[in-house]
């Protein structure tokens, strides 16, 4: 459903992602980890149209969209810093986009009831945002994600800003919501344990190349060499 075909990406001179290849299945929830600074963000950028590509291919559902400008890519991004607006309600954040597109009111407000049933927000529809634990923020952050249907979730640390109680128990319910909505997921992280836990496949990176591809499991036991071993908890 999503491949990236030796993709690179330079700022400048600098060179950041190297000849990045990967074959995404549908409705497979991939992990991209690896150290600060490594390309993660700027990988999830470029497949959301938020970054130009500088070489190679990018394929969304078979049609390559290097070209093609974000909103037309349908792929929903939720980023770590997930602002809301404050002056609108959950109901209003979690339906703008769709108000943007100028659909109809009614269709709109159907879709705003059902993403929020899934997430559990149904009863806070009509608060504002600051009236808002932590973990119900993030839930409007990917509320307003959900609504739009798209083939295509991207996340960049969407828990890191959230405690640890927190963090585990949204895990679960992200995990819950990609085996309900059935969608392709590319999620983004430097935790380990969420990678393990969430992955269907974990892409291990290092300046901007991939040092292995696999499934939790394997990259676990079977490390292709000693950055991959130590990240993932199984040193040499
Ligand atoms: P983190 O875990 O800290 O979020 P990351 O893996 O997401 O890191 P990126 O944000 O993708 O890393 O950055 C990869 C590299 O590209 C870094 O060296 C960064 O400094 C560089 N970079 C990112 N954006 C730009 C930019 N707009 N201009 C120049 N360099 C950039
Ligand atoms: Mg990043």
């Amino acid at each position: 459903k999503v491949s990236l075909n030796g993709i690179s990406k330079r700022f400048g001179d600098v060179r950041v992602i190297h000849d990045v290849s990967l074959s995404i299945r549908e409705n497979e929830f991939i992990v991209l980890v690896g150290p600060s600074g490594c390309g993660k963000s700027t990988i999830l950028r470029m497949i959301a149209g938020l970054e130009s590509v500088s070489g190679g291919e990018i394929r969304i559902g078979g049609r390559v969209v290097n070209d093609v400008p974000p909103k037309e890519r349908d792929v929903a991004m939720v980023f770590q810093n997930y602002a809301l607006y404050p002056h609108m309600t959950v109901g209003e954040n979690m339906g703008f986009s769709l108000k943007m597109q100028k659909r109809p009111g009614a269709e709109i407000e159907s879709k705003v009831q059902e993403a929020a049933a899934v997430l559990g927000l149904t009863e806070y529809l009509h608060r504002k945002p600051a009236a808002l634990s932590g973990g119900q923020r993030q839930r409007v952050a990917m509320g307003r994600a959900i609504v739009r249907k798209p083939q295509v979730f991207l996340f960049d640390e969407p828990l890191s800003n959230l405690d640890a109680q927190l963090r585990t128990q949204m895990r679960m319910e992200l995990k819950k919501l990609h085996l309900k909505l059935n969608t392709t997921t590319i999620y983004v992280t430097h935790d380990q344990v969420e990678a393990m836990t969430l992955a269907d496949r974990i892409v291990l990176l290092k300046d901007g190349h991939i040092q292995q591809v696999g499934a939790p499991v394997d990259v676990f036991e079977r490390p292709a060499n000693v950055f991959t071993g130590r990240f993932i908890g199984n040193p040499p």
